[in-house]
């Protein structure tokens, strides 16, 4: 890229970049030649380089827009020269243009094979110089900006890109317990009804709440409710582990599981799995009236789903979990309904 220091923006957000014309030729008066025709134009900045051994470091050093390349040096072949540019990969899109003070065809067609973008019998008049400099240039200038470009637009779509997927995970998943949250929940509950009607096949859900929640609150901190909230977020999640599964913290400290393909006699065996592991996690709740740690209450629903109407699982498992803490607490509760 050419100097971004002296490139001030365009106004749309890309550098402007001004026309460098690098100069390598062993003669110094068509240096000074070639300088006298390009001193009135401020646009265009002149470096020479009298040493053709130098010629590379001083492209990669200044960036040219254009290079200005003499065929006949001493010890230097300018041919050989021009190829080396093209094998750089910093330098290889720069547009050369060969000097010559030899037109014969033969002449032109290497130049052109090694890379030319140009050729010039030496020297032009001025006119002419300023034009093919100036084409030269604006055409590279274009490229690196076009590049730029799209190296902005492929940087912003990533960008976007990432601004979705923490958007969606915003929008589906609890941030406290990494669960899905109660929107992902319902729009779930929603498919795999209707995947349940048309296979004709059960469906289960799990309704959790922990006991004495706000108790545990009151004694230990919100703090410490919050870790609670994420061991037994942990513990459903390790549990219900097939892969249609899913567990979302439905709200405050109650908890759902839907279970596709799963009878109510299955439901209930893994209801039974997490309050017992929840228990065994044995953690201290003496606020508790009903055990000395953290406990949960479970009521579980299942049907075989016909017609529209998955909101009544859930009433169904939400009344099971109502008769659970109604009969003590600690303890799984199947539907009847
Ligand atoms: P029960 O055994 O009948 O379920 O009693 P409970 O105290 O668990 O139920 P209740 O609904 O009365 O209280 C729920 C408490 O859960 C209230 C609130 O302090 C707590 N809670 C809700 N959300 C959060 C949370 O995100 N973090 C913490 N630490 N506590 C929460
Ligand atoms: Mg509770
Ligand atoms: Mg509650």
């Amino acid at each position: 890229m050419a100097e971004a220091i002296e490139a001030p923006n365009d106004g749309q957000g890309f550098p402007r970049y001004p026309i460098i014309v690098m100069l390598v030729d062993d003669q110094s008066f068509v240096a000074e030649a070639i300088r006298q025709q390009l001193e009135g134009d401020r646009e265009i900045n002149f470096h020479y380089c009298s040493n053709p051994d130098q010629a590379i470091p001083t492209a990669l050093e200044i960036r040219p827009t254009v290079i200005l390349l003499d065929l006949m040096m001493p010890d230097v072949d300018g041919l050989a020269l021009l190829r080396y540019f093209r094998a750089n990969p910093q330098i290889r899109d720069v547009p050369v243009i060969v000097l010559s003070s030899r037109g014969e065809a033969t002449v032109k067609a290497d130049a052109f094979d090694a890379g030319a973008n140009d050729y010039l019998i030496k020297l032009p008049d001025r006119i002419e110089m300023v034009a093919r400099i100036r084409y030269h240039s604006n055409a590279y200038i274009m490229k690196l900006q076009r590049d730029e470009a799209y190296r902005a637009l492929r940087e912003s779509q990533k960008k976007l890109a990432e601004t979705n997927l923490e958007l969606l995970r915003l929008v589906n998943f609890d941030g406290l317990t990494g669960l899905a949250n109660r929107r992902h929940f319902d729009e779930s509950l929603h498919i795999e009804w209707k995947r349940a009607a048309r296979n004709n096949l059960p469906l289960s859900v799990m309704m959790l709440d922990i006991d004495y929640f706000k108790l545990y609150n009151d004694t230990y901190g919100h703090l410490k409710g919050d870790e609670v909230l994420r061991k037994v977020a942990a513990i459903i999640q390790k549990s219900a582990m097939r892969p249609a599964d899913q567990a979302s913290r439905y709200g405050g400290e109650e908890f759902v599981v839907i279970l596709p393909e799963t009878p109510a006699s299955g439901a209930s065996l893994l209801a039974e799995e997490i309050r017992q592991n929840v228990e065994a996690l044995n953690i201290p709740h003496q606020g508790s009236d009903i055990a000395p740690c953290m406990t949960i209450s479970i009521g579980v629903a299942s049907v075989v789903p016909t017609g529209d109407a998955p909101l009544t699982l859930v009433n169904l498992a939400d009344a099971a979990l109502y008769q659970a803490k109604e009969g003590g607490r600690n303890r799984v509760v199947v539907s009847e309904g």
